[in-house]
């Protein structure tokens, strides 16, 4: 079998927030047991709301926080496992670019400064030679190669984000985890970058773990999707069967959200509404960490965490509804959640 890019496995993250009133440390458990792979040359979605701990689980991949358990790999190269300093010789291999392009580009550097940093550091090559790949990468990513002699604020958000994928990708990373690169540009924007990672991609064979909010730009970018909620990825899968027949409750109410283009299919969709807010990652709900929003809670909800099991259609879910409740498929199951979510009970 072909080692994947990607590995992540059982990979736990806390926040120490400081001592409590009795000399206990508070701790916020970000991201609880983890799992996925990513392909080489493919792109996994990780998508949930704010706090759900996607954007935690890139940073702790690229070691930016350090895990508290668990282990990545990358192309079979333990990253979890290795030194602080022999962290930073993996930097070449696996990058990552930030949401917000004014902030992520030191506005001190020019262009050429800000791209041949990662070759100083990471390779030994004459100056000449890195002038001409900055001034390649610059074309790469649709930006005149004369740009490299200026700063990052005579660029507009798009040009600065192009900047920071040029940045990234230099030195032919096998993984680019993109923390929502797009979600701080306006819509005409966010589709010449998402179309410019597309064919960087297609190109490079590098993978990407996108991190988004944004479903529609997710099933866009991605084959594959893994849905998170409290820490937990509660449904992974091919794009195509979640989105169009999530087997989890807490997808198909977030996946009912999304626009659809045709005005029509629009007006006649049904939005499912969740009741109750997103409780503290402080004290997650015991069993299931849905269970407070799920109008399906059963009993055994509160007992025993779900564990993932593979539906109808590929993927996993976690969820006792496909254990302890009507047993339905991915396809079969989406009617029965929407009657329920959307009735009043
Ligand atoms: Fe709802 Fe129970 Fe499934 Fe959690 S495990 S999503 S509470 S039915």
């Amino acid at each position: 079998m072909t080692e994947p890019c990607l590995k992540v496995s059982d990979l736990h993250v806390m926040y120490d927030l400081g001592a409590s009133g009795f000399g206990k440390r508070k701790r916020l458990h970000a991201v609880n047991g983890v799992s996925f792979e990513i392909a080489a040359g493919e792109t996994l979605g990780l998508v949930g709301e704010s706090g759900s701990g996607k954007s935690t689980i890139g940073l702790s991949i690229m070691r930016l926080i350090e895990p508290h358990s668990g282990k990545v790999t990358l192309g079979g190269t333990d990253v979890t496992g290795v030194s602080r300093k022999d962290v930073r010789a993996l930097r070449r291999r696996m990058q990552m670019v930030f949401q917000d392009p004014y902030s992520s580009l030191n506005p001190s550097m020019t262009v050429a400064q800000l791209l041949e940093e990662p070759i100083i550091i990471h390779r030994d090559v004459p100056k000449a030679e890195r002038s001409a790949m900055v001034g390649a990468m610059l074309e790469a990513v649709g930006l005149h190669a004369g740009y490299a002699v200026r700063y990052p604020h005579e660029f507009s958000g798009g040009q600065r984000q192009r900047i920071a994928i040029a940045r990234a990708m230099i030195l032919h990373p096998e993984l680019v985890v993109l923390d929502e690169p797009v979600s701080a540009l306006d819509v005409s924007t966010q589709s010449q970058i998402l179309n410019l990672l597309k064919a960087i991609q297609a190109k490079s064979g590098t993978s990407f773990l996108l991190v988004a909010h944004d479903l529609a730009v997710v099933r866009l970018m991605s084959p594959n999707v893994a849905v998170m909620y409290l820490g937990e990825i509660v449904e992974a899968g091919p794009s195509g069967r979640v989105y169009d027949a999530p087997a989890h409750p807490y997808s198909a109410a977030l996946i009912s959200a999304v626009p659809f283009p045709d005005p029509e299919r629009q007006r006649t969709a049904t939005r499912i509404i969740l009741r109750g807010d997103l409780p503290s990652p402080m004290s997650p709900p015991s069993g299931c960490r849905f269970r407070t929003r799920c109008p399906f809670a059963m009993e055994i909800c509160s007992q025993e965490a779900p564990p993932a099991v593979p539906v109808q259609g590929g993927g996993t879910a976690s969820c006792h509804l496909h254990a302890h409740g009507p047993k339905l498929g991915g396809a079969s199951l989406l009617p029965f959640i929407k009657e329920r979510l959307t009735t009043p009970h």
